[in-house]
C-alpha cells in the first residue's frame, strides 16, 4: 500500500512538471503584442510592418521597430484578400515580406498531443504502475513456497567443532561416525552398511541441540543446511509442504550434505490429534517430510539432523525404520560436564585466579548448557555492575541464585511484622529439612525476596542423583510444608505466603499417587495426559478410571499430606526454640549460608528423625 501511494504521487509530479514544461514553452514573451487584423491592415497602411510570418492561422509579426507582433486570421480565407478586405493599400502590402510557413513542428505536435495523448498516456502509466505493483505481489506470493534455508559455512575463526560442545561425549561419537561416512562413503558401501537417514537428537531444552548440530557443521566439510521446522508453518495450506520440498531439493543437489532440521516437533507432532478440528497445514507438511523421507534412495549422500525436545509428541511415522531411526539423546549435564561447560564459557571471561568452577558445578544440579551459560554471563554482568574488572567467586554464586529465583528485591520496603513471618515461614522450611534424615541438607535460608518469592529455602543434593526414591519425595514434600506448620504454629495464623508451597505440595503428592505409583493404591498410573498442541501444556487429564477410584485417588492424596503435615508439626513444635532462634539470626543477617545455619543448629543438638509411612 506504500509503494501504491509512492507510486501515486511520482504519476501526479510528472504531470505537473510536464504541464509546466508546456506552459512555460507556450507563453507569449510579453514584448509581443497582440494585434487585431484591423490594427495589423492600418499598420501596414503606414509603413510599419516590416515582414508577416502566417504560420497557420497565426501572423507572427516583424514591426519596422524591430518589434514582434502576432495577429490571428481565419484559417480558411486568404491573407492578403483578408487585408484588402480590410482597406491595406496595394502598395503598401507589397512592401511587406509575407512568408507562408508551415506550422513549427513541436508546436504543432504539442498542440495536437497534449489534449489527447498525455491523458492516455498518463492513464497507461498508472495501470503500468499498477501492474508492476501486482506483479511483485505474486512474486512474493511464490516465494512463500521456498523454505529459508540456509547454507551453513561460518568463517573459520567463528566456527563451531565439537571442541565447543563440554560432555554429550555418545552424541559426539555417533556423530563422528555420521560425518566419517559423508567423508568417505566408498568405506561404507563397500562392507554393505546402510547408513542412517534421519538422525533424531533429543534433549531437554538448552542441552546443546542446536550448538551440537553447529558443531557437526564445523567438523564435516560438506555442505550444511539448517533450517527451523517452525518456519514451515504457515497460514496457508500448502506453502510447508512446498518449503519442506525445496529445503530437500537444495540439500540433495548438493550431495554428499547435511540437513538440519531444528525444533521438528513444530510440524511433526501426532496427526489427527489437532485440537478442535485437524490441522491441515501442519500435517501436509508432515507427510510431506515422510515423502521426502522415503524419496531418496540409499545412494544419495544426504542425511536428515533433526532436533527436538519434545520426542513424546512426534508422530510414529516419523521414527520408524528407514527415517529418524537413530536418537541420540542429550542429558542434562552431569557435575564434570557442568565444569567443562563452565569453562567453556569461561574462556574469553575475566576471571579472579582463585576461582574454582568445581564448586559452582556443585551447586548447580540440574541446569542446562543454556542455564550455565547464561550463568556466567549473569556473574561478568554482577562483577562489572560492582566496577570490578574480574569476576570472582562470590559473583559466580550470586549469578547462580539469580538464574534459579531471579534478581534480588532488597529495596522493597516490608514492615517488621511481614518480616518475622518470612522469618519464621523460612526457617520453618529449613528446620524440617534438617531435622528429616532423607532430606537433602540445606544450602541457604534467606529472607530477601527474589523475584516473586518472599524468601527462599535452598537445599542441594550430596550428589548427582537421576532416580528419586519415595522417601526423597516425602521428605520434599515435609519440607514444602514446614513454612506453613510454622506459620501456624508461632502466630496461630497463617499468610497468604504459603500458597505457592502448597500448590506445589499436592502437585507432587497427586504425582506420587498417579503416576510413580508410591501410595497405597498400589503400582498402577492413573489418567492419561492429553498436550495442548499448539502451547505443548497440559491441558486435561483424561480420566480412564472410574468416580469411585478418583474418590479413592483424592483420599490418598489427602491421607499423604496430612500424615507429612502431623510429621512437621511435630518436628517444629519439639523443636520451637531452635526455630525461634534461626528466626532471630535471619531477621538480623537476613541469610543464612549452609555451614553458618549447621553451626547455629550444632548447640540445640536436632534430633534426627527417619520420614517412612
Ligand atoms: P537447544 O538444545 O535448546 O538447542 P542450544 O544448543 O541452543 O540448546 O544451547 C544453548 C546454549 O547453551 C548454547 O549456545 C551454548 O552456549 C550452551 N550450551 C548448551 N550445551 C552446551 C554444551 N554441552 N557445551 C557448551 N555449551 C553448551
Ligand atoms: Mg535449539
Ligand atoms: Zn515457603
Amino acid at each position: 500500500m506504500k509503494n501504491f501511494y509512492k507510486n501515486l504521487f511520482l504519476i501526479i509530479s510528472i504531470f505537473i512538471s510536464i504541464s509546466l514544461f508546456f506552459s512555460f514553452f507556450m507563453t507569449k514573451n510579453n514584448e509581443i503584442i497582440d494585434l487585431s487584423l484591423n490594427q495589423l491592415a492600418q499598420k501596414i497602411n503606414n509603413n510599419e510592418v516590416k515582414k508577416i510570418i502566417i504560420s497557420g492561422s497565426q501572423l507572427n509579426i516583424l514591426l519596422n521597430d524591430d518589434k514582434k507582433a502576432i495577429a490571428q486570421k481565419e484559417n480558411e480565407s486568404g491573407i492578403i484578400e483578408t487585408l484588402k478586405n480590410l482597406g491595406t493599400k496595394e502598395d503598401a502590402l507589397q512592401k511587406v515580406d509575407i512568408v507562408v510557413q508551415n506550422e513549427s513542428g513541436l508546436r504543432f505536435w504539442a498542440g495536437v498531443l497534449i489534449p489527447t495523448i498525455l491523458p492516455l498516456l498518463l492513464i497507461m502509466l498508472f495501470f503500468w504502475f499498477t501492474f508492476r505493483q501486482a506483479k511483485s505481489g505474486i512474486n512474493q506470493a511464490f516465494t512463500f513456497g521456498r523454505s529459508n534455508i540456509r547454507l551453513f559455512s561460518p568463517k573459520f575463526h567463528e566456527r563451531i567443532t565439537f571442541k565447543d560442545v563440554a560432555g554429550l561425549k555418545e552424541a559426539k561419537e555417533e556423530l563422528t561416525e555420521i560425518v566419517d561416512f559423508l567423508k568417505s562413503p566408498k568405506k561404507y558401501l563397500d562392507i554393505g552398511a546402510r547408513i542412517p537417514r534421519g538422525v533424531l537428537l533429543v534433549g531437554h531444552p538448552g542441552t546443546g541441540k542446536t550448538l551440537l548440530a553447529k558443531a557437526v557443521a564445523g567438523e564435516s566439510n560438506v555442505p550444511f543446511f539448517h533450517v527451523s521446522a517452525s518456519e514451515f508453518v504457515e497460514m496457508f495450506v500448502g506453502v510447508g509442504a512446498a518449503r519442506i520440498r525445496d529445503a530437500f531439493q537444495t540439500a540433495k543437489s548438493a550431495a554428499p550434505s547435511i540437513l538440519f532440521i531444528d525444533e521438528i516437533d513444530a510440524v511433526g507432532r501426532q496427526r489427527g490429534a489437532g485440537l478442535g478440528g485437524g490441522n491441515d497445514e501442519r500435517e501436509q507438511t508432515l507427510n510431506q517430510i515422510l515423502v521426502e523421507l522415503d524419496g531418496f534412495d540409499r545412494n544419495t549422500q544426504l542425511i536428515v539432523l533433526a532436533a527436538t525436545n519434545r520426542p513424546d509428541v512426534l508422530d510414529p511415522a516419523l521414527l520408524r525404520p528407514g527415517r529418524f531411526d537413530r536418537r541420540i539423546i542429550l542429558d542434562l549435564p552431569d557435575i564434570n560436564d557442568r565444569e567443562e561447560i563452565l569453562k567453556i564459557h569461561a574462556r574469553n571471561k575475566q576471571l579472579e585466579p582463585d576461582v574454582d568452577l568445581k564448586k559452582v558445578a556443585v551447586r548447580t544440579p540440574g541446569f542446562s548448557g543454556a542455564d550455565l551459560a547464561n550463568l556466567i554471563n549473569e556473574a561478568a554482568i554482577l562483577a562489572a555492575r560492582k566496577n570490578k574488572t574480574k569476576i570472582s567467586q562470590n559473583e559466580l554464586f550470586e549469578a547462580i541464585e539469580k538464574v534459579i529465583l531471579g534478581p534480588e528485591r532488597k529495596n522493597k520496603s516490608i514492615s517488621q511484622k511481614e518480616k518475622e513471618i518470612t522469618a519464621y515461614h523460612e526457617g520453618g522450611h529449613a528446620l524440617v529439612a534438617a531435622a528429616i534424615k532423607e532430606s537433602d541438607p540445606v544450602h541457604k535460608v534467606s529472607i530477601i525476596s527474589r523475584g516473586f518469592a518472599g524468601g527462599y529455602t535452598m537445599k542441594l543434593p550430596i550428589e548427582e542423583r537421576r532416580l528419586k526414591t519415595r522417601k526423597q519425595f516425602l521428605a520434599d514434600l515435609a519440607m514444602m510444608l514446614g513454612g506453613y506448620a510454622a506459620e501456624k504454629i508461632v502466630f496461630e495464623d497463617i499468610s497468604t505466603g504459603a500458597s505457592n508451597d502448597l500448590k506445589e505440595a499436592t502437585d507432587l503428592t497427586r504425582k506420587l499417587v498417579t503416576r510413580y505409583g508410591m501410595s497405597n493404591l498400589g503400582p498402577i498410573t492413573f489418567g492419561e495426559t492429553e498436550e495442548l498442541i499448539f502451547l505443548g501444556r497440559e491441558i486435561a487429564t483424561e480420566k480412564n478410571y472410574s468416580e469411585e477410584t478418583a474418590k479413592k485417588i483424592d483420599e490418598e492424596v489427602k491421607r499423604i499430606i496430612d500424615h507429612v503435615y502431623n510429621l512437621t508439626i511435630s518436628i517444629i513444635k519439639k523443636n520451637k526454640k531452635i526455630l525461634d532462634k534461626i528466626a532471630q539470626v535471619l531477621m538480623e543477617k537476613e541469610t543464612l549460608e549452609q555451614e553458618e545455619f549447621y553451626e547455629l543448629l550444632k548447640p540445640f543438638k536436632l534430633k534426627q528423625v527417619s520420614i517412612n509411612f
